[in-house]
């Protein structure tokens, strides 16, 4: 069985009270935070850092400490069955202006229901409120 390792970052951005994520469109049709693949030699962090810039152009993100999740999916390509998993870190962007690279299709920056609404996978959702619990804990 084919095994792909990815990373990237749950995205916010905040003004006043407000906290948004941002999710992308992807060619496949589904919503999900930006994220690729690990490449050889390389540490997830430093892939998610990259990827992140490649796919946003954000480049002055701001890492909140002690959050990482991994979650693990099934794909078929071609008549391949690929294990994949992500690992999600949790960023805060000083910008929302976003600079799609063409690996992307649309871009969306939304309050947290709204996310949770639009991204796709119910995997990823859940990653997402995990982030918005420990973003709340750390506000208190
Ligand atoms: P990457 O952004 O990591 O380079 P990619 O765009 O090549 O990845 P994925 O986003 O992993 O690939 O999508 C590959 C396939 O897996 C698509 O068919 C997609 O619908 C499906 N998929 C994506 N995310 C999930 C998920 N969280 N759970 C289940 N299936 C998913």
């Amino acid at each position: 069985m084919l095994e792909e390792k990815s990373a990237g970052a749950i995205i916010i951005y905040k003004s006043d009270n407000n906290v948004e994520y941002l999710i992308l469109h992807y060619p496949a049709g589904h919503w999900d935070f930006p994220k690729g693949n690990i490449e050889k030699g390389e540490s997830d962090f430093d892939a998610a850092i990259r990827e992140i810039t490649e796919e946003t152009g954000l480049t002055d993100l701001k890492f909140i400490n002690g959050f990482k999740k991994t979650i693990q999916y099934y794909y078929k390509k071609g008549d391949q069955l690929v294990k994949k998993s992500v690992t999600f870190y949790l960023a805060e962007a000083n910008t929302k202006d976003i600079k799609l690279s063409f690996e992307h299709q649309g871009y969306i920056w939304l309050p947290i229901d709204e996310a949770l609404a639009k991204v796709t996978y119910q995997n990823a959702k859940n990653v997402l409120k995990e982030a918005h619990r420990f973003l709340t804990q750390k506000i208190q």
